[in-house]
């Protein structure tokens, strides 16, 4: 049988990540993955998602440029095309990963991977033993269970959907309701959101989560709160969708954004003695260890944070302390992260709702603003520009953003964060003019 250092079971950010550093370091690495190479967010995410935002955005450019002096026959939008154009990218990408992991000397096996025991893996038939085993099997949708919840889609079928939905009823209020949200009302369908809740993207700060649905609202999303679906049938052309409180909208396809799951069914896991959570995830120590110490575990599968440079953060911690100098850690705070709605969001540390509960008094500064582009575009698009600071000791410990290219943004500001920046320090921080990037840096006064 052969023997590795390192079994790493999942080909997604994470155990990729792992399985190439572990590689380069010496070890000897084997990994085994069922799917496309790059999990999640190469196949099914980030990248294929960001794609359609970069689309839809050209809708609303097109008849922008008309205030800058542009004009021409109205384009119109060809989705097999921009579905076509996307498959080959990911293709392309699905290439560099295995380029990378069989450059790096990692054993890359076809197949979905079950634990025979503790130190045993069995793919497509075939047994291997390993003295470390990583599971990097991330996570998958989840959709509630009412009547006809089947004849909803996930994000997993989104991106082929077929043909192009005119009409769009999407259910949930996190980042994938609120990006799908804003990309298919860019691409041209009419777009209803249901939220069960008060306000959509629960967690982020209560100013931002308020201005980015007016702004998803202007641009045509009917973004509907404190909603639910009771039940969905087929009808006539397409799905009857009937609320909670007895309204009913039919559309041509109903997306299910309500929560992503762990993968950790099927691989014979609790049968080698690895704990999971309440929830279904592996439960890991600081170390990613699980139950089972050699069994490791990181990314969507441990349901800590769903984020990809979250999962090859911990995949960095785990390899240097199999393989390296074992003094890397990870630190959950001020994890910086953008919502690709659009307009964009984009946000480090706390809401001014948390920041509050920790440290008592602090400063507010806000700023909206119309963007200068917005000036001649003769798009109504505003801005929302946000620092949350500790009145005692004047760190700024967050930073909330709507607007163009708020994740580009944040992530500098993420920096500052994390090296304790105060506001005398961004007070004193020459701005780049003419930016939006730059209100950062001349708030001067708080808000009352
Ligand atoms: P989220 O947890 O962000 O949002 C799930 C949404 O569904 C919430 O609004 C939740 O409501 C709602 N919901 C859950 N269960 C039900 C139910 N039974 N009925 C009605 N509504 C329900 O998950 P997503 O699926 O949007 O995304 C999963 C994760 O993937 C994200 O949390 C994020 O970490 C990651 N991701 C990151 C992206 C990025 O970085 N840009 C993009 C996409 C995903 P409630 O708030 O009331 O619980």
């Amino acid at each position: 049988m052969q023997e590795y250092d390192l079994f790493v079971i999942g080909g997604g950010s994470g155990g990729v990540r792992a399985a190439r550093m572990a590689a380069q370091s010496g070890a000897t690495v084997a990994l085994a993955e069922a799917g496309a190479l790059g999990g999640t967010c190469v196949n099914l995410g980030c990248i294929p998602k960001k794609l359609y935002s970069y689309a839809a955005h050209y809708g609303e450019a097109f008849d922008e440029a008309q205030g800058f002096g542009w004009s021409g026959a109205p384009p119109t939008f060809d989705w097999e095309r921009l579905k076509r154009n996307r498959a080959i990218e990911i293709m392309r990408l699905n290439g560099v990963y295995e380029k990378l992991l069989i450059g790096a000397g990692v054993q890359l096996m076809r197949g979905r991977a079950r634990l025979a025991d503790a130190h045993t893996v069995e793919v497509a038939g075939e047994l291997v033993r390993a003295t470390n085993i990583l599971v990097a099997t991330g996570g998958a949708p989840h959709k509630p269970d009412f009547p006809g919840h089947e004849l909803a889609i996930t994000s997993n079928e989104i991106f082929d959907l077929e043909p192009f939905p005119r009409r769009l009823l999407v259910i949930g209020g996190g980042y994938i309701a609120c990006e799908f949200a804003s990309i298919f009302s860019g691409l041209g369908s009419r777009v209803t959101q249901l939220y069960r809740g008060a306000q959509v993207l629960r967690g982020f700060d209560d100013d931002l989560r308020a201005f980015v649905a007016a702004e998803m609202a202007k641009k045509g999303v009917d973004i509907r709160l404190n909603a639910q679906v009771a039940s969905l049938q087929r009808a006539a052309g397409g799905l009857r969708a009937t609320l909670a409180d007895g309204d009913a909208l039919e559309v041509d396809a109903v997306l299910a954004a309500t929560g992503r799951w762990p993968n950790a069914g099927g691989l014979g896991l609790q049968e080698a003695g690895v704990r999971l959570d309440e929830h279904g995830a592996i439960a890991v120590d600081d170390a990613f260890r699980s139950s089972v110490p050699h069994i490791c575990a990181v990314g969507d599968v441990i349901d800590r944070v769903q984020l990809t440079p979250v999962a090859l953060a911990e995949a960095m911690v785990v390899v240097d302390r199999l393989f390296g100098a074992g003094k890397r850690t990870i630190d959950y705070e001020n994890i910086p992260t953008a919502v690709f709605t659009h307009p964009n969001v984009g946000t480090v540390g706390l809401t001014e709702a948390r920041a509050r509960e920790r440290y008592g008094a602090l400063r507010i500064y806000r700023s909206e603003f119309r963007p200068l582009k917005h000036t001649l575009s003769m798009s109504g698009e505003r801005s929302l520009m946000k620092l949350v600071v500790d009145d005692a000791s004047d760190r700024v410990v967050g930073v909330h953003m709507v607007g163009a290219d708020a994740g580009e943004i944040v992530q500098g500001f993420a920096v500052a964060l994390k090296a304790a920046a105060t506001k005398a320090l961004f007070d004193s921080t020459i701005g780049i003019h003419p930016t939006a990037a730059e209100e950062f840096v001349t708030m001067r006064e708080p808000v009352g």
